[in-house]
């Protein structure tokens, strides 16, 4: 017998695959060898269950995804005061690339624009970024449930490409956001940004947000249940692009996007959602992904503003 959940997941595949809108990410090669139709869904419920539909199991590179749990690590590691002193928590409105830094501060705006994200890589603890780097794979890889490989090619064309982010790791380290040589943090934040996952290692990810910080399957704590609302509060404002307003409007549940097609949703208390497509809209969001995230919310009642 087909569970409800399934079913609805089975339907929703079906009614937005036609979906052919949007580009694949192409700042680097290996980006632009994604199929254009790969579709996957996956719901994880707070018990742990894993509802799947289409190409769940499908391996992409998790990109921006990772910067909400990689700003909670930094929160882990060094506490909301010093964190809050380096990076803000206000939406920027500029796009997630921009060299942009607050007049007043210096600080970046938060931590989902790229300068926020590379300043929080840089804050997690570790005597050598080797170290820091492993705790940064060891700590994804547990929100996710199981080891998260590194896509190598992604890595290095990433590392040799990324001149733009270059400058940004330079502007923190000018400003005083970064100490010593800004380098090996950036090799790190691309190093995160190229994690393999699957749609379903999202919707975990999302669960174990969901669930106060603990995976529901491993039960391990993956973060400080106090910083669970700090991270939700900035993926709600700040998650998806320039489309975050739009997004908490329409869809109205905390969320991250990455070029690499994914799309994590959190409902707290309740379940995580993963989505994989990897044609983007202008902003760098999932088209299908965002078709079925609104979806979703709609057809449940999920905004989290909703009062019934
Ligand atoms: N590695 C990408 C960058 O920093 C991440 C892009 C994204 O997913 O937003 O440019």
């Amino acid at each position: 017998m087909q569970l409800p959940i399934q079913t609805y997941l089975a339907d929703l595949y079906q009614r937005l695959f036609p979906l052919q809108e949007g580009e694949l990410a192409s700042y680097i090669p290996e980006l632009t060898r994604a199929n254009p139709d790969w579709f996957g869904l996956c719901i994880v419920t707070m018990d742990g269950f894993a509802y799947t539909e289409g190409d769940w199991g499908q391996p992409f590179t998790i990109q921006s995804v990772s910067k909400p749990f990689v700003y909670a690590l930094a929160l882990a590691d060094r506490g909301v005061d010093e964190v809050m002193a380096k990076v803000g928590v206000e939406p920027s409105g500029d796009a997630f690339n921009s060299i942009s830094l607050d007049p007043q501060t210096g600080a970046p705006r938060n931590p989902m624009i790229n300068a926020g994200a590379i300043a929080s890589t840089s804050l997690v603890a570790g005597a050598t970024s080797t170290q820091q780097w492993q705790r940064l794979q060891a700590t994804l890889s547990a929100f996710a449930g199981h080891e998260l490989a590194l896509d190598e090619a992604v890595y290095h064309s990433e590392s040799e490409t990324g001149f733009r982010n270059r400058a940004i790791a330079w502007m923190l380290r000018n400003f005083g956001i970064t100490e010593g040589d800004p380098m090996p943090s950036l090799e790190n934040y691309f190093r995160q940004c190229s994690l393999l996952v699957d749609c379903r290692d999202l919707a975990y990810m999302a669960a174990t947000l969901a669930n106060g910080g603990i995976h529901p399957l491993s039960g391990q704590r993956c973060m400080p249940a106090e910083h669970v609302e700090r991270v939700l509060s900035v993926m709600a404002t700040c998650g998806m692009y320039d489309y975050a307003g739009s997004w908490l409007y329409e869809v109205g549940m905390p969320a991250k996007s990455g070029v690499g097609g994914g799309i994590l949703a959190v409902l707290p208390g309740r379940f995580g959602i993963g989505v994989f497509s990897p044609r983007l809209d202008d902003k760098g969001n999932s088209v299908r992904g965002i078709a079925a995230c609104k979806q979703i919310a709609h057809d449940f009642g999920l905004n989290i503003f909703n009062h019934t």
